[in-house]
């Protein structure tokens, strides 16, 4: 029986999947839109492979949710994240990649053909498939989050840092990304403040220690966000302690770091994953288990996930699909 991943269980392909005819064949199938699909899309393009290229729920991925992007060598004045993606888009157009919208919604590897659902109902088959559909990264789930998403809350710290330089701010998360974002803000900030659920960090122990170490990072245990206040920009947040007090602390950053989604669950059938849903590829390179099928970027990647890096794989994994296609 075929099994199809699915984003979630509404997305299954219309009717019966088992006689809906593929309408399209595409030699290179590119999924996703952020630096590691792009750069995919340009080189696979420049090879002649005629990319085409969905987009996704979030075109131009996760970047499109950061304001100034300074750490992407090549812009010495910096550039936005929106602006960034543009670029990328308009190299890969150049070179005859076919960028559209969709969200590929299932997939079926089971023969040598790939086969991908896109919005459902249209059936692709293709002879290579590079996925590069990134993470998601979590947030709280607070309205004042949301609010201020780009102005004081950031899910990056090595993207944002850098513009509260000498201020205080907070890390939400008691995970190895939260203790390395911590860290890496206090050689930034004056202060930081590590927010952490339980009475003790999760984080690896070597991670851990780094944290303790670090004298101007202060562990809040036991304290969960219930707001976060300002004007047009974050002035504060607002936690509430394991008395039920609340408790303020005046910051201009706020620093999300309780984990990411990668997005791979419409691959899961198919293509191994590891226990927290991130693809694995045979190191060294993007293979994944299933021939003709690449995997770059963020989906397979949860110790980097800088641009450049997902950038970097979006160039090996067009390497990788030209050498497979022969
Ligand atoms: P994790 O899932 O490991 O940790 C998430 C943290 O966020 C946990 O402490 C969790 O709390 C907390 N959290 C989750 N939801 C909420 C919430 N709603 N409110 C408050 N806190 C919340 O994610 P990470 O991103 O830290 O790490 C993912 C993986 O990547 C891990 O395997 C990690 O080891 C690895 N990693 C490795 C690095 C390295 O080796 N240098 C660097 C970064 C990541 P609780 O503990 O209570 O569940």
């Amino acid at each position: 029986m075929i099994q199809f991943g699915t984003l979630n269980t509404e997305s299954q392909p219309a009717g019966n999947p088992l006689t809906q005819k593929v309408k399209e064949h595409i030699h290179v199938l590119i999924l996703g839109s952020g630096p590691a699909g792009y750069t995919a899309a340009i080189y696979a393009a420049r090879a002649n492979l005629k990319p085409v290229l969905y987009q996704g729920l979030q075109a131009g991925g996760q970047l499109t949710t950061t304001t100034e992007v300074e750490n992407f060598p090549g812009y010495p004045d910096g550039v936005t994240g929106p602006e960034m993606m543009v670029d990328l888009q308009k190299q890969a157009e150049r070179f005859g990649t076919e960028v559209r919208w969709g969200l590929a919604t299932a997939t079926d590897f089971t023969g040598p053909k790939h086969k991908v659902w896109i919005d459902e109902d249209f059936l692709i088959e293709a002879d290579a498939v590079i996925i590069a559909t990134g993470a998601t990264a979590k947030y709280l789930g607070l309205e004042s989050e949301e609010k201020f998403k780009g102005s004081g809350v950031s899910a990056c710290a090595t993207c944002d840092g850098f513009f509260y330089r000498g201020q205080d701010v907070a890390v939400v998360g008691g995970g190895d990304t939260a203790a390395e974002e911590a860290t890496y803000l206090a050689g930034l900030c004056r202060k930081v403040y590590l927010i952490v659920r339980k009475p003790y960090l999760r984080a690896s122990k070597a991670m851990q220690d780094r944290v303790t170490r670090t004298a101007n990072i202060e562990v809040l245990y036991e304290h969960v966000t219930k707001e976060i206040v300002g004007g047009q920009t974050v002035e504060g947040v607002i936690l509430t302690n394991s008395k039920g007090e609340e408790v303020r602390k005046d910051i201009t950053g706020f620093f999300v770091a309780i984990g990411h989604e990668p997005n791979s669950d419409i691959f899961a059938p198919y293509v191994d994953r590891d226990e927290t849903g991130y693809i694995i590829t045979v190191p060294g390179t993007t293979k994944t288990n299933v021939p003709g099928v690449f995997a770059c970027g963020d989906v397979q990647d949860k110790h980097y996930r800088q641009a450049v890096t997902a950038a970097g794989s979006g160039c090996m994994a067009a390497l990788d699909t030209e050498r497979f296609l022969g």
